[in-house]
Protein backbone atom coordinates (compact mmCIF):
# COMPACT_ATOMS: atom_id res chain seq x y z
CA UNK A 1 0.00 0.00 0.00
CA UNK A 2 1.21 3.42 -1.02
CA UNK A 3 1.38 5.76 2.48
CA UNK A 4 3.04 9.26 2.73
CA UNK A 5 6.78 9.69 1.60
CA UNK A 6 7.16 11.99 4.47
CA UNK A 7 4.69 10.90 7.75
CA UNK A 8 3.09 7.72 6.69
CA UNK A 9 -0.53 8.96 6.62
CA UNK A 10 -2.12 6.44 4.60
CA UNK A 11 -4.24 8.42 3.01
CA UNK A 12 -2.28 9.99 0.09
CA UNK A 13 -3.82 12.73 -2.52
CA UNK A 14 -1.04 12.64 -4.91
CA UNK A 15 2.02 10.52 -6.46
CA UNK A 16 4.71 12.28 -7.93
CA UNK A 17 5.88 10.93 -11.16
CA UNK A 18 9.15 13.03 -11.72
CA UNK A 19 10.33 12.21 -7.96
CA UNK A 20 8.47 8.89 -6.88
CA UNK A 21 7.02 10.58 -3.71
CA UNK A 22 3.68 10.36 -2.47
CA UNK A 23 2.13 12.92 -0.28
CA UNK A 24 -1.21 13.06 2.29
CA UNK A 25 -2.89 16.44 1.93
CA UNK A 26 -1.06 18.14 4.84
CA UNK A 27 2.56 17.14 3.67
CA UNK A 28 1.61 17.93 -0.14
CA UNK A 29 0.78 21.58 1.07
CA UNK A 30 3.31 21.99 3.39
CA UNK A 31 5.82 20.91 0.12
CA UNK A 32 4.24 23.69 -2.06
CA UNK A 33 4.84 26.29 0.83
CA UNK A 34 8.48 25.12 1.55
CA UNK A 35 9.03 24.62 -2.35
CA UNK A 36 8.11 28.21 -3.41
CA UNK A 37 9.81 29.84 0.01
CA UNK A 38 13.21 27.89 -1.25
CA UNK A 39 12.73 29.11 -4.94
CA UNK A 40 12.45 32.43 -3.67
CA UNK A 41 15.37 32.53 -1.47
CA UNK A 42 17.37 30.38 -4.15
CA UNK A 43 16.34 32.73 -6.70
CA UNK A 44 16.79 35.58 -4.93
CA UNK A 45 13.75 36.86 -6.10
CA UNK A 46 12.88 39.02 -2.62
CA UNK A 47 14.86 41.25 -0.43
CA UNK A 48 13.35 42.23 3.36
CA UNK A 49 11.45 45.55 3.15
CA UNK A 50 10.81 44.97 -0.86
CA UNK A 51 7.02 46.05 -1.22
CA UNK A 52 5.38 43.28 -3.65
CA UNK A 53 2.90 44.00 -6.11
CA UNK A 54 0.91 40.77 -6.93
CA UNK A 55 -0.84 40.20 -10.04
CA UNK A 56 -4.30 38.77 -8.50
CA UNK A 57 -6.70 38.01 -11.38
CA UNK A 58 -8.65 35.31 -9.34
CA UNK A 59 -7.58 32.18 -11.03
CA UNK A 60 -5.81 29.37 -9.22
CA UNK A 61 -2.09 30.34 -10.19
CA UNK A 62 -2.69 34.00 -8.68
CA UNK A 63 -4.79 33.04 -5.81
CA UNK A 64 -2.21 29.94 -4.65
CA UNK A 65 0.84 32.78 -5.03
CA UNK A 66 -1.20 35.33 -3.20
CA UNK A 67 -1.71 33.20 -0.19
CA UNK A 68 1.55 32.28 -0.31
CA UNK A 69 3.18 35.58 -0.74
CA UNK A 70 1.09 36.71 2.60
CA UNK A 71 2.87 34.23 4.51
CA UNK A 72 6.11 36.59 3.96
CA UNK A 73 3.83 39.42 4.75
CA UNK A 74 2.81 38.10 8.09
CA UNK A 75 6.24 37.71 8.92
CA UNK A 76 7.16 41.17 8.04
CA UNK A 77 9.12 40.49 5.56
CA UNK A 78 7.25 42.06 2.75
CA UNK A 79 4.56 44.57 2.32
CA UNK A 80 1.88 43.01 0.15
CA UNK A 81 -0.63 44.79 -1.85
CA UNK A 82 -2.32 42.95 -4.93
CA UNK A 83 -3.86 44.19 -8.15
CA UNK A 84 -6.83 42.71 -10.36
CA UNK A 85 -6.94 43.94 -13.53
CA UNK A 86 -10.16 44.18 -15.14
CA UNK A 87 -9.69 44.26 -19.19
CA UNK A 88 -13.83 44.51 -19.87
CA UNK A 89 -14.51 40.76 -21.04
CA UNK A 90 -17.78 40.47 -20.75
CA UNK A 91 -19.42 37.53 -18.95
CA UNK A 92 -16.09 36.63 -17.85
CA UNK A 93 -13.97 38.96 -16.17
CA UNK A 94 -16.67 39.97 -13.25
CA UNK A 95 -16.50 36.61 -11.64
CA UNK A 96 -12.84 36.44 -11.18
CA UNK A 97 -12.79 39.52 -9.65
CA UNK A 98 -15.03 38.82 -6.98
CA UNK A 99 -13.04 35.89 -6.39
CA UNK A 100 -9.87 38.19 -5.93
CA UNK A 101 -11.38 40.56 -3.66
CA UNK A 102 -12.53 37.93 -1.43
CA UNK A 103 -9.09 36.42 -1.47
CA UNK A 104 -7.25 39.93 -0.61
CA UNK A 105 -10.03 40.38 2.12
CA UNK A 106 -9.95 37.24 3.86
CA UNK A 107 -6.05 37.43 4.26
CA UNK A 108 -6.50 41.25 5.01
CA UNK A 109 -4.37 42.33 1.99
CA UNK A 110 -5.17 45.80 0.54
CA UNK A 111 -6.56 45.43 -3.14
CA UNK A 112 -7.14 47.82 -5.76
CA UNK A 113 -9.32 46.50 -9.22
CA UNK A 114 -8.13 49.02 -12.21
CA UNK A 115 -9.56 48.88 -15.54
CA UNK A 116 -8.45 49.31 -19.24
CA UNK A 117 -11.43 51.36 -19.89
CA UNK A 118 -10.08 53.85 -17.03
CA UNK A 119 -6.77 53.67 -18.52
CA UNK A 120 -6.94 53.37 -21.71
CA UNK A 121 -10.74 54.49 -22.65
CA UNK A 122 -11.57 50.82 -23.86
CA UNK A 123 -12.55 47.65 -23.10
CA UNK A 124 -11.04 45.32 -24.56
CA UNK A 125 -14.40 44.14 -26.05
CA UNK A 126 -14.20 47.12 -27.44
CA UNK A 127 -10.76 46.98 -28.84
CA UNK A 128 -11.87 44.09 -30.63
CA UNK A 129 -14.33 45.23 -31.83
CA UNK A 130 -13.00 48.59 -33.24
CA UNK A 131 -10.26 46.88 -34.66
CA UNK A 132 -11.48 47.35 -38.16
CA UNK A 133 -7.55 46.59 -39.51
CA UNK A 134 -6.97 43.83 -37.50
CA UNK A 135 -10.53 42.35 -38.75
CA UNK A 136 -9.57 42.91 -42.31
CA UNK A 137 -5.84 41.87 -41.68
CA UNK A 138 -4.33 38.60 -43.59
CA UNK A 139 -2.36 37.96 -40.25
CA UNK A 140 -4.64 39.45 -37.47
CA UNK A 141 -3.80 39.80 -34.10
CA UNK A 142 -5.12 37.88 -31.56
CA UNK A 143 -6.91 39.70 -28.42
CA UNK A 144 -3.99 38.09 -26.34
CA UNK A 145 -1.71 40.26 -28.18
CA UNK A 146 -3.49 43.46 -27.08
CA UNK A 147 -3.97 42.18 -23.72
CA UNK A 148 -0.79 41.28 -22.81
CA UNK A 149 0.75 44.65 -24.05
CA UNK A 150 -2.00 46.82 -21.67
CA UNK A 151 -1.96 44.54 -19.40
CA UNK A 152 1.88 44.66 -18.99
CA UNK A 153 1.95 48.92 -19.45
CA UNK A 154 -1.23 48.87 -16.51
CA UNK A 155 1.19 47.05 -13.98
CA UNK A 156 3.57 48.53 -14.35
CA UNK A 157 1.79 52.07 -14.26
CA UNK A 158 0.26 50.74 -10.66
CA UNK A 159 3.51 49.99 -9.48
CA UNK A 160 4.83 52.82 -9.68
CA UNK A 161 1.67 54.70 -8.45
CA UNK A 162 1.89 51.74 -5.80
CA UNK A 163 5.48 52.70 -5.19
CA UNK A 164 6.02 48.76 -5.58
CA UNK A 165 9.64 47.37 -5.74
CA UNK A 166 8.38 44.03 -7.50
CA UNK A 167 5.44 42.47 -9.03
CA UNK A 168 4.96 39.02 -8.78
CA UNK A 169 2.72 36.85 -11.09
CA UNK A 170 1.30 33.69 -10.68
CA UNK A 171 3.01 32.13 -13.96
CA UNK A 172 3.87 28.44 -13.24
CA UNK A 173 6.08 25.69 -14.57
CA UNK A 174 3.84 24.88 -17.56
CA UNK A 175 4.02 28.51 -18.11
CA UNK A 176 7.90 29.05 -18.00
CA UNK A 177 8.49 25.75 -20.28
CA UNK A 178 5.64 26.70 -22.73
CA UNK A 179 7.63 30.37 -23.30
CA UNK A 180 11.20 28.57 -23.68
CA UNK A 181 9.79 26.21 -26.49
CA UNK A 182 7.59 28.89 -28.02
CA UNK A 183 10.59 31.66 -28.51
CA UNK A 184 12.83 29.07 -29.19
CA UNK A 185 10.83 27.59 -31.71
CA UNK A 186 9.93 31.06 -33.36
CA UNK A 187 13.63 31.99 -32.86
CA UNK A 188 12.76 34.99 -30.67
CA UNK A 189 15.83 34.68 -29.14
CA UNK A 190 15.75 38.53 -27.72
CA UNK A 191 12.69 37.40 -26.07
CA UNK A 192 14.16 33.66 -24.79
CA UNK A 193 16.94 35.09 -22.91
CA UNK A 194 15.02 37.46 -20.58
CA UNK A 195 13.16 34.42 -19.22
CA UNK A 196 13.62 33.55 -15.70
CA UNK A 197 12.43 33.78 -12.53
CA UNK A 198 13.20 37.68 -12.74
CA UNK A 199 12.44 39.12 -15.47
CA UNK A 200 15.63 40.95 -16.96
CA UNK A 201 14.03 44.41 -17.75
CA UNK A 202 14.36 46.10 -20.98
CA UNK A 203 14.73 49.53 -18.51
CA UNK A 204 15.40 50.05 -15.26
CA UNK A 205 12.16 52.19 -15.50
CA UNK A 206 10.20 48.88 -15.31
CA UNK A 207 9.41 47.33 -12.08
CA UNK A 208 11.09 44.29 -11.25
CA UNK A 209 8.49 41.16 -12.30
CA UNK A 210 9.12 38.17 -9.99
CA UNK A 211 7.85 34.14 -10.71
CA UNK A 212 7.21 32.70 -7.35
CA UNK A 213 5.77 29.24 -8.81
CA UNK A 214 7.93 29.25 -11.64
CA UNK A 215 8.98 25.22 -10.47
CA UNK A 216 5.14 24.20 -9.45
CA UNK A 217 3.72 22.74 -12.07
CA UNK A 218 0.11 23.20 -12.64
CA UNK A 219 -1.53 20.29 -12.13
CA UNK A 220 0.19 20.56 -8.46
CA UNK A 221 -1.08 24.30 -8.54
CA UNK A 222 -4.94 22.76 -8.87
CA UNK A 223 -4.59 20.51 -6.61
CA UNK A 224 -2.97 22.84 -3.53
CA UNK A 225 -6.21 25.13 -4.51
CA UNK A 226 -8.45 22.31 -3.49
CA UNK A 227 -6.20 21.13 -0.91
CA UNK A 228 -6.40 24.20 0.71
CA UNK A 229 -10.00 24.74 -0.02
CA UNK A 230 -9.18 28.23 -1.70
CA UNK A 231 -11.68 30.32 -3.70
CA UNK A 232 -10.92 30.22 -7.30
CA UNK A 233 -12.09 31.34 -10.69
CA UNK A 234 -12.26 28.18 -12.95
CA UNK A 235 -13.76 29.58 -15.81
CA UNK A 236 -11.25 30.21 -19.07
CA UNK A 237 -11.63 33.24 -21.34
CA UNK A 238 -13.43 33.49 -24.03
CA UNK A 239 -10.46 34.53 -26.33
CA UNK A 240 -7.66 31.50 -25.30
CA UNK A 241 -8.96 29.52 -28.18
CA UNK A 242 -6.12 29.41 -30.91
CA UNK A 243 -2.94 30.41 -29.87
CA UNK A 244 0.21 29.07 -30.60
CA UNK A 245 1.17 28.95 -26.86
CA UNK A 246 -1.93 26.29 -26.52
CA UNK A 247 -0.68 24.05 -29.28
CA UNK A 248 2.86 24.27 -27.31
CA UNK A 249 1.08 23.32 -24.15
CA UNK A 250 -0.73 20.86 -25.57
CA UNK A 251 2.51 18.93 -27.39
CA UNK A 252 4.57 19.03 -23.88
CA UNK A 253 1.34 18.24 -21.84
CA UNK A 254 1.90 15.12 -24.23
CA UNK A 255 5.15 14.62 -24.15
CA UNK A 256 5.03 14.30 -20.15
CA UNK A 257 2.63 11.41 -19.63
CA UNK A 258 5.72 9.41 -20.87
CA UNK A 259 8.37 11.82 -19.70
CA UNK A 260 7.72 12.79 -16.34
CA UNK A 261 10.81 15.15 -15.71
CA UNK A 262 10.36 16.79 -19.34
CA UNK A 263 9.36 20.34 -17.98
CA UNK A 264 12.12 20.19 -15.74
CA UNK A 265 14.75 18.99 -17.41
CA UNK A 266 13.62 21.83 -20.05
CA UNK A 267 13.91 24.74 -17.14
CA UNK A 268 17.02 23.83 -15.84
CA UNK A 269 18.78 23.39 -19.19
CA UNK A 270 17.46 26.60 -20.30
CA UNK A 271 18.84 27.80 -17.19
CA UNK A 272 22.24 26.49 -17.79
CA UNK A 273 22.37 27.67 -21.09
CA UNK A 274 20.60 31.37 -20.46
CA UNK A 275 24.09 33.16 -19.68
CA UNK A 276 26.30 31.54 -22.46
CA UNK A 277 22.69 33.10 -24.98
CA UNK A 278 23.18 35.99 -22.49
CA UNK A 279 26.88 37.09 -23.60
CA UNK A 280 26.28 36.37 -27.39
CA UNK A 281 23.04 38.39 -27.71
CA UNK A 282 22.66 41.67 -25.64
CA UNK A 283 19.71 42.59 -24.53
CA UNK A 284 17.77 45.28 -26.86
CA UNK A 285 16.81 48.16 -24.66
CA UNK A 286 13.91 50.25 -24.89
CA UNK A 287 16.19 53.76 -24.64
CA UNK A 288 13.92 56.42 -25.27
CA UNK A 289 10.69 57.15 -23.43
CA UNK A 290 7.27 57.23 -25.33
CA UNK A 291 5.92 60.65 -26.33
CA UNK A 292 2.51 59.49 -25.31
CA UNK A 293 2.51 58.03 -21.77
CA UNK A 294 6.19 58.93 -20.70
CA UNK A 295 7.02 54.84 -20.04
CA UNK A 296 9.84 53.45 -21.73
CA UNK A 297 9.90 52.39 -25.59
CA UNK A 298 11.77 51.56 -27.96
CA UNK A 299 10.98 54.13 -30.60
CA UNK A 300 8.87 56.72 -30.45
CA UNK A 301 5.96 55.50 -29.07
CA UNK A 302 5.29 52.70 -26.40
CA UNK A 303 3.57 49.64 -27.85
CA UNK A 304 0.44 50.35 -26.29
CA UNK A 305 0.19 53.88 -27.24
CA UNK A 306 1.12 52.64 -31.03
CA UNK A 307 -2.17 50.48 -30.76
CA UNK A 308 -3.68 53.45 -29.46
CA UNK A 309 -2.51 55.65 -31.85
CA UNK A 310 -3.08 53.44 -34.50
CA UNK A 311 -6.78 52.66 -33.41
CA UNK A 312 -7.57 56.51 -33.34
CA UNK A 313 -6.40 57.67 -36.98
CA UNK A 314 -8.86 54.74 -38.26
CA UNK A 315 -11.69 55.48 -36.40
FE1 LIG B 1 -6.23 38.28 -21.97
FE2 LIG B 1 -5.81 36.27 -23.69
FE3 LIG B 1 -5.59 35.86 -21.04
FE4 LIG B 1 -8.00 36.30 -22.14
S1 LIG B 1 -6.64 34.54 -22.54
S2 LIG B 1 -7.20 37.24 -20.25
S3 LIG B 1 -7.48 37.76 -23.74
S4 LIG B 1 -4.29 37.17 -22.34
ZN1 LIG C 1 2.07 13.16 5.20
ZN1 LIG D 1 3.11 55.07 -24.29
Amino acid sequence: MNTCSKCGNPHIIIRRKHSGQNLCQECFIESINQKVLSNIRKTMLIEKGDKVLMALSGGKDSVVALHIMNSLQEKNVIDLVAVTIDEGIEGYREEGIEIAKANAKELGVKHRIVRFEDYFGRTLDKMMELDEINQNSTNPRHACTYCGVFRRWILNRVAQEEGATKIATGHNLDDETQSILMNYLEGNINNLIRIGPKTESRDERFTVKIKPLREIPEKEIGLYAIAADLNVHLAGCPYAGDSFRREVGQFIKELSENHHTIMYSTLRGFDKIKPVLKKEFTLKGNNGKCRRCGEPAAGELCKACSFLENWEQNL
